[in-house]
């Protein structure tokens, strides 16, 4: 008697969990209804874009929708960054959903009826403003999650840390932003996530398709400057001084046998490129110094720190070959490679094969771009996936490229951005089969 009785007030506890359990259906109606104004919201930010660290339009549009769900988002991190926790009632761990809000130094040239003809100050010149990496959609979309999860609080398990970053595109000169500073001021604090997700928009996928991969995603960035020094003589005697136009273009020849001669291909790749270099006034003068620009991309602390060190020996060397010396000066601000978390990203892909459907997913290559989420995910355990944004029926290769003028974002790409981050937070907080997270 008393066991049945036990019996019976489990089924009736199983029951109850049951009916309280979020319901993929159930988040396909509230995306439903949500979209027209995430649509709207997007519009919005499209024809208002803000650069890095200027979001101030943007952030205060986030923060009046993040108090009328009832919210309490903190502003000002990182300048104009936002983030407010939606509490569940149920008892869960804590996960962050990241969304970036600024635009590019672009002149918008596509024909959408809310075209952007803003213009913002980059680099002391007046300059057209874009959301030419659709940071406008993130925000949109991130926002209409938020809407959700704050009307399923009641039966929600868990936290949820709504991040809203400025400057992922790279700071003014001078200034300090993103995601590093963000995580600076405290952004974990607010609430400890044990996992964290962020996708972004893409033109090389169709609209319903995403692609991610565990490990290195996304390659980290570093800026270079190396400054040849020689000394100046005419352009008729090259033996009266050192010619450090002669040095730089050896260096920049040698340069090429880092990636080509000494890093193995098999493990990973890394790109070194000489993006600028300038030195000389005129025909015949042997200027004193050439300077260089440029940027390598790696996929691993080690590969960037090895790739640093083998520039380094190599310009002063190849200078120092024909008497002139050479200095190699790393520009600050570096991304790290970006990470997925192996067993969350193997946890999420079915996640996402669950909300999108099991041929949306696809694999994706390893990424010669870089993106600050990169920060958070050494920081916490993370899956980044990019989400396409080609409509149905376009070829995506021949699609502009994001950072492209006429970069294009597809709007049926909204709901299936909301579904696949509701998802993965949802699937994450009341799953008992979420990978135990790692301990870093
Ligand atoms: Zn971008
Ligand atoms: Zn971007």
């Amino acid at each position: 008697m008393k066991s049945a009785c036990c019996l019976g007030l489990a089924a009736a506890c199983a029951a109850l969990a049951a009916r309280a359990e979020i319901s993929a259906a159930e988040l396909e109606s509230a995306v439903a209804s949500i979209e027209p104004r995430v649509v709207e919201w997007r519009r919005d930010f499209h024809r208002n874009p803000e650069l890095a660290n200027r979001e101030t339009r943007t952030a205060a549009k986030v923060a009046a929708h993040l108090r009328a769900l009832g919210l309490e988002p903190r502003t000002g991190i990182a300048h104009t960054g936002v983030a407010a926790v939606v509490e569940g009632k149920l008892p869960g761990p804590a996960i962050l959903l990241r969304a970036d809000m600024d635009a590019l130094p672009v002149t918008e040239k596509t024909d959408v009826s809310f075209r952007s003809t803003a213009t913002g100050e980059f680099r002391g010149k007046t300059v057209g403003v874009m959301h030419a990496c659709g940071h406008d959609a993130h925000t949109a979309i991130l926002m209409g999650v938020a809407d959700v999860l704050a009307g399923l609080r009641d039966r929600l398990p868990g936290r949820v840390l709504l991040v809203f970053q400025p400057a992922e595109e790279g700071v003014p000169e001078g200034e300090r932003g993103g995601a590093p500073l963000m995580l600076e001021e405290g952004l974990l604090d607010i609430a400890r996530p044990e996992a964290a997700f962020a996708l972004h928009v893409g033109s090389m996928l169709n609209t319903g398709r995403v692609m991610l991969r565990p490990g290195p995603l996304m390659a980290g960035s570093d800026f270079f400057k190396i400054v040849v020094t020689g000394r100046q003589s005419h352009g008729s005697r090259p033996w009266k001084g050192v010619d450090p136009i002669v040095a730089s273009a050896e260096i920049v020849s040698a340069l090429q046998s880092i990636v080509s001669r000494q890093t193995d291909i098999t493990d990973l790749p890394a790109v070194v490129t000489v993006g600028a270099i300038n030195g000389g006034v005129r025909h015949n003068i042997i200027p004193d110094s050439v300077e260089m620009l440029g940027t390598i991309r790696t996929f691993s602390e080690a590969a960037r720190a090895d790739v640093i060190e083998r520039m380094g020996r190599i310009a002063s060397n190849v200078a120092e070959a024909s008497g002139a010396s050479a200095t190699l000066e790393m520009m600050p601000a570096p991304n790290p490679p970006l990470v997925n978390d192996p067993a969350l990203t193997g946890w999420a892909t079915r996640s996402l094969e669950r909300s999108l459907g099991a041929d949306a997913v696809t694999t994706s290559r390893l990424l010669t771009v870089a993106e600050d989420f990169a920060y958070i995910a050494r920081a916490v355990p993370s899956v980044y996936y990019w989400l396409g944004v080609t409509p149905g029926g376009q070829d995506p290769a021949a699609a502009p490229d994001n950072h492209s003028d006429r970069f294009y974002v597809d709007e049926a790409a909204l709901p299936v951005a909301m579904r696949s981050l509701l998802g993965l937070a949802v699937d994450y907080l009341q799953s008992p089969s979420r990978p135990e997270p790692a301990s870093r």
